[in-house]
This record gives structure tokens, sequence and C-alpha cells, in this order.
């Protein structure tokens, strides 16, 4: 059996983005890995510099764990690591070589190393696991001292003779009861609740349901699970989340699904037993807005469900087609309307600059965000992730940047109507835009019923703010636009 030390290379601080947002969550897939290990007898342990300012604690934590393997484990379940900024690569990639100058072997596992497999295993990596990479790493491992089995090993890429060598396809897990609960225990817990606590007054956790989603946007990327959709059962979600109750007591929990409760006759019963038995708590979710059937929402609302977040993209449907996102306009209103019944909190995910997406159709996305008033949006770029169609799509037009360096860079990669700084003052806008009237509507609710002042209103007032931002940009954007628009005119 063998010594092995996860790792990652996920720190906040590389993303400005989420490290203003500041809600870091424990790596939980690396440790739902590392936990399978361990529960094949391999001796595991983990470096997690989420919360660090740079990775110089790696070389201790090689010190102390004196691994034989070094396992490099992207957090695929959580969201700001799905997209590969250039600093987390440099993380990864320093870190292999410290690695391997400690005699390590090393294996890295993530959606930027599967996409580029060359670079890890230029940089030392001894072996590249591609797909879902619990069972390769343990049927790796299982030869431990040899690793030399990897032909016969499916989900691998790795070199041999100077060539790069890829075996054959991982299979998918289809019954992820398989894995144990991910190894808590590793994690310093304590450290992630004061962080949450100083910045927010409370703590969340995160919990897993499923892998996959069985629908096409076709922008998403899904280099692991493609279209596939497999779920924990509804009783194994509860035990854990009665475990994670008793042990850190977290306030509020984070399903960190693509898609949570996509299915109702999932939905039913776990909603059930996190009312009757006493566990219901706040809980953010991503889901879909036709998913927000009066069935489903109510469900949602028993077991606790604080806050969704929709992935609504845009206002223009011609848009919303053109990324076959399957899903309406009003499917979104009707959504928004029996969440807000329910009293559950609703986010928007929106993009711009999808192809075809112009400046009426930018006004459009504005226009539903004034109608519907969300209680808060997220705003990106579209972004070609590769092996996506709309990757292919635009391959032919990319430049020579290919990441992102920070996740709000909102940095098109390819040339579009519009330019970076134009989708810069764009999100800016909208976002000031959004607080301003967030701030108005929070101020005459207070004016209606001042014994509703609470801490939560009073910072939305600070939205105020914003108004001489939202007003001057709104001019410069008009202009930006309308100078496109003679561009195009004219054929420039
Ligand atoms: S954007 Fe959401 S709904 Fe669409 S394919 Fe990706 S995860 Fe699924």
């Amino acid at each position: 059996m063998a010594r092995v030390l996860f790792a990652h290379g996920h720190l906040l601080r590389f993303d400005r983005k989420q490290h203003a947002i500041g809600k870091p969550y424990p790596p939980l897939a690396t440790i739902t890995a590392a936990a399978y290990l361990r529960s094949l007898g391999h001796d595991v342990a983990l470096y997690d510099p989420m919360l660090d300012d740079d990775t110089r604690g790696f070389a201790p934590a090689l010190a102390r764990a004196r691994p034989e393997v070094v396992v490099i484990y992207d957090d695929v379940f959580n969201w700001f690591t799905k997209m590969c900024l250039g600093r987390m690569r440099e993380a990864a990639l320093a870190m292999i070589a410290a690695a391997r100058a400690a005699g390590a072997r090393v294996v890295v596992s993530g959606h930027d190393a599967a996409d580029a497999p060359e670079i890890y295993l230029g940089a030392g990596a001894d072996f590249v696991a591609v797909g879902e990479a619990e069972i390769t790493l343990g049927e790796l491992l299982a030869g431990y001292p040899t690793l030399d089995a990897a032909g016969g090993v499916p989900g691998l890429v790795f070199r041999e003779r100077g060539m790069v060598r890829r075996t054959g396809p991982r299979a998918l897990l289809k019954e992820l009861g398989t894995l144990p609960i991910a190894a808590w225990d590793l994690v310093d817990v304590d450290r992630y609740r004061a962080f949450w606590r100083e910045r927010h007054g409370y703590f969340s956790l995160n919990v897993n349901t499923t892998r996959g989603c069985p629908y096409k946007c076709n922008w998403c990327s899904k280099p692991v699970y493609g279209n596939t959709y497999h779920t924990r059962t509804a009783d194994d979600v509860v035990d854990e989340i009665r475990l994670l109750r008793e042990r850190y007591a977290p306030d509020r929990l984070w399903f960190c699904d693509d898609i949570f409760g996509l299915k109702a006759r999932w939905l039913m019963p776990f909603s059930e037993r996190m009312a009757t038995e006493g566990l219901a708590m706040p809980f953010l979710c991503q889901t879909r807005a036709d998913l927000m059937t009066a069935e489903n929402v109510a469900a949602l609302r028993r077991a606790g469900c604080a806050e969704t977040w929709l992935g609504v993209e845009s206002g223009a449907q011609g848009v919303l087609d053109a990324m076959d996102k399957g899903l309406t306009l009003d499917q979104v209103r009707g959504a928004v309307t029996r969440l807000r019944g329910a009293g559950i909190r609703i986010g928007f995910f929106l993009q711009f600059g999808y192809p075809g997406e112009g400046w009426p159709e930018i006004e459009k996305t504005r226009n539903l965000v004034r109608e519907l008033t969300p209680d808060d949006i997220g705003i990106s770029v579209s972004y070609p992730l590769p092996g996506t169609r709309f990757h292919e799509s635009v391959k032919a037009r990319l430049g020579e940047k290919r990441n992102w360096t920070q996740s709000d860079d909102l940095d098109p990669l390819f040339p579009g109507l519009f330019s970076r700084e134009f989708y810069r003052r764009l999100s800016r806008t909208v976002h000031a835009e959004f607080r301003t009237r967030h701030a108005l509507r929070t101020l005459r609710g207070l004016v209606a019923t001042p014994s509703t002042v609470d801490r939560i209103s009073l910072k939305a007032l600070s939205g105020l703010a914003e108004l001489p931002l939202w007003l001057a940009n709104t001019a410069l954007l008009h202009a930006q636009a309308s100078r496109s628009r003679q561009k195009i005119v004219r054929g420039a």
C-alpha cells in the first residue's frame, strides 16, 4: 500500500473575483478520491492551500507526509475551478516539480490536465488521469510499488519511450454508492469556518448529490461526464448531511451539483427525510428554470432551500436557442414567480458575448433583469471551453490567449462585435444598475416597514453609491455600441 499525498492548486487568492466574493469550499472531489484510496488501504494525507496566500506550504507538506505518490487532484465539483486560470496551472506545474524532486511519483487529475496532458507530463507528471479518476487511481495504485501496469488501466495518459500514450476510456461509475463519504477529517474545517464567519457571519459547507448533466448547452464543458447523470441515493446524501451537522455544525449547505434535484423521484423522498428527521436547513443550489414546477419548488422549500441559481444566460430567445439551452423566457418567468412565492432567493447566471448577440440582444438581457428583479446576478463573457461545440465553432478565430488569468477577465478569446473594454464596462454597468435598483427597493421597503431593518437590508442600501457609475457608464456604453454599429454599416 502507498503513502499518498493529495494536493490541488486552487487558491482563492488566485481568483480576484472569487476572493472578493469570499465563499471558499473545501475540495470535495479531492477528499472523495482520498476517501476511496483510504478505503483500499492506502495511507492518505491532504495539502489544501485554498485559503493560503501561495503554495509555499507544499514543501513542508511533502516533508510531513513523505509520500510515495502525489496526486494533484482538481476539485471538479467547485464552480470556480472549472475554468483553469493561468495561475492555477502554474501552481500545479510547480507542485509536480517539487514532488518529483522529493522522489514521489506524480498523478494529475483535472479538466485542464485532461485537455492538455502534454503540458503536465512535460512538467514531470508520471500520469494524467482522464475522466472520472477515483477508480483509475485505485487500479493504478493496486500495483504499487510498481506503477508500470498502466497499459492495463483505462483512463490514463503517460509517456512511454518518448511517446505520449493513452489507455482506453474510463467507464463512468453508475453506482455512486460505491464511493465512501468524503474524507472530511483531512480538511481543516475550523479554518474555513473562521473565514466564513468573519466575512459573512455564517458558515457554509458543500455536498454533492449527482455527477453530470443530461442537457446540451453547447458552450458548457463536460469533459468527464458528457451528457450522463448519475445520482447518489437520497439516503446516502441525508446520512452525510447528518454527519456534517453533527461534526461541523454548518449554518448552511451548498449543493454543488451542476443541476440539483433534476429527478422528482429523487427530490421528493430527499426532502421528506430532511423535513421529518429535523435536518432541513438553509441551502443554496443550481438548477434550471424549466425544472421549477410547483411540486419541485415545494420540495426544495421543505428541505430548507434558501437560494437557487438559474442559468438564465440571456434575455434574447434567439441567443438561448443558438446556445441549445433548451429553455424559454416564459419558463424563466414562471420559475421566478414560483420560487419567489415560496420565499426562495433567486440568482441569475448571465452571459454576454455569445456569437449572434448584438446591442439589441444585450438590451433584452438587461430588460429581463429589470423585469424579474432577481436577488443576485453573476455575469460572464462566453468562454470557449475546449471540447464544446461552441469551442469548435470559434476555434479558427481564437487568438493566442487561450486562458483567462482571472475569472473576471471578461476577455472574449475570439474577435466579436465588441471589445474586452466594452464587456468589462457592460458588466460593471449591469452590476451597478442592479445594485442601485436593489437598494432603492430596499429603501422603499424600510420606509414602509422600518421594523424590518437588519444587517442584510443595511448592506443592500450601500448599492445607492453605485448610481453615478451606472449613469456614467450607460452613456459610455451607448456611445461604444453606436460606434460598433457604424463600423458594421461601413463594413469596417
Ligand atoms: S449549462 Fe447547466 S444545464 Fe446546460 S449543460 Fe451545462 S450544466 Fe447542464
